[in-house]
């Protein structure tokens, strides 16, 4: 077979209207800008609130469909699916990310038949499935084996991908991830259809907090931070986006947002060519929502200056959990747009 390079496969980067959107930057807000970040859970008919983030719920399976279908109605583009774990084994390597137990690999058929023009990202990651709750594989002294983690990572990459995702999102931030699951895409042949969204930009964050209690996915001894970015660093950032771009990524993401716009700049500024995505964290959700329920600030007009200042520092879509509330804020303009 013609051998061609990973980061020489375009298709993969623009194969839907959506993804082609994401090549063509301004700094307004639409709903081709929203990515609407859903946790799923292991109990089919479970709904529990997350304490941390008012108005967020994990959903069970039996709960999706209901869940999107206004969501779809009123223009949603794109989801990002994280599965979470309450029920299934877990074990040191994560086997049930991506077993026929895993939420996520059964919510995926389903998906792509009940919304067939809905983009379907997966998240993908070891944490929500390893006894350890880090991201990757761990040597018996307790240091992630990166060999075996970025094997294990970009095989499960490759059953989203068969079970119908769009695009697989890897947030652990082990070395050479993404070439691993290009090479995967393209040994199934996968890889014109399929889209890498790499968390290239992974700060180790306090505006995590509110999440691990979504996600059930605090490590059980120490912490991220041989993996995740130290907060501080300009040249990781800018090395950590080159070697994704090298390994063949479509889309970037810096993570978190509002703290490290200049980051997102410089990540846009190196890379204009490539779409970026904002994560815009669960803290950032929550100071937002607390700082309105208090009365401090007005809840709309913060927000969408926030999503502007993101667009204006080069992002091209954010992944946000105040989507529904957006979506909803988008509407006259849809209307009166005819669409
Ligand atoms: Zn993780």
């Amino acid at each position: 077979m013609h051998k061609m390079k990973e980061k020489h496969i375009l298709h993969s980067g623009y194969s839907h209207s959506l993804l082609r959107s994401w090549q063509s930057p301004n700094t307004e807000i639409t709903v081709d800008n929203l990515m609407y970040p859903i946790f799923l859970l292991d109990d089919p008919d479970a709904k529990d609130s997350v304490n941390s983030m008012p108005g967020v719920y994990r959903y069970g399976i039996n709960h999706l469909k209901s869940t999107l279908q206004p969501l779809v109605s009123k223009g949603l583009r794109s989801i990002l699916l994280f599965g979470v774990s309450n029920k299934l084994t877990k074990d040191e390597k994560g086997g049930n990310a991506d077993s026929d137990q895993n939420p996520v690999m059964q919510a995926l058929p389903l998906l792509r038949k009940w919304f067939p023009e809905l983009i379907i990202a997966c998240d993908v990651c070891l944490c929500p499935y390893t006894t350890h709750g880090h991201c990757g594989i761990l040597n018996e002294n307790g240091v992630i084996n990166n060999d075996a983690s970025i094997q294990r990572i970009a095989e499960i990459a490759l059953s989203y991908a068969k079970s119908g995702a769009h695009i697989v999102a890897p947030s652990d931030m082990m070395d050479g991830r993404i070439g691993a699951i290009k090479r995967n895409l393209i040994a199934a042949n996968l890889s014109n259809k399929v889209s890498v969204l790499s968390y290239a930009v992974k700060f180790s964050s306090g505006f995590y907090g509110p999440f691990r209690d979504a996600a059930n996915s605090a490590p059980q001894f120490g912490d991220r931070k041989c993996y995740q970015l130290p907060s501080g660093s300009r040249g990781l950032a800018s090395r950590a986006a080159a070697r994704d771009v090298e390994e063949g990524a479509d889309f970037l993401m810096v993570k978190p947002g509002l703290a490290y716009l200049d980051i997102v700049k410089q990540v846009k500024d190196n890379h204009p060519e490539y779409p970026l995505f904002i994560y815009q964290v669960s803290g950032e959700y929550a100071m937002l929502l607390h700082g309105a329920n208090n009365g401090a600030i007005n809840l709309e007009s913060v927000l969408l200056e926030i999503l502007l200042s993101m667009r204006r520092a080069g992002a091209d879509c954010i992944i946000t959990y105040f989507t529904p509330m957006l979506l909803d804020l988008l509407q006259p303009k849809r209307l009166e747009l005819g669409l």
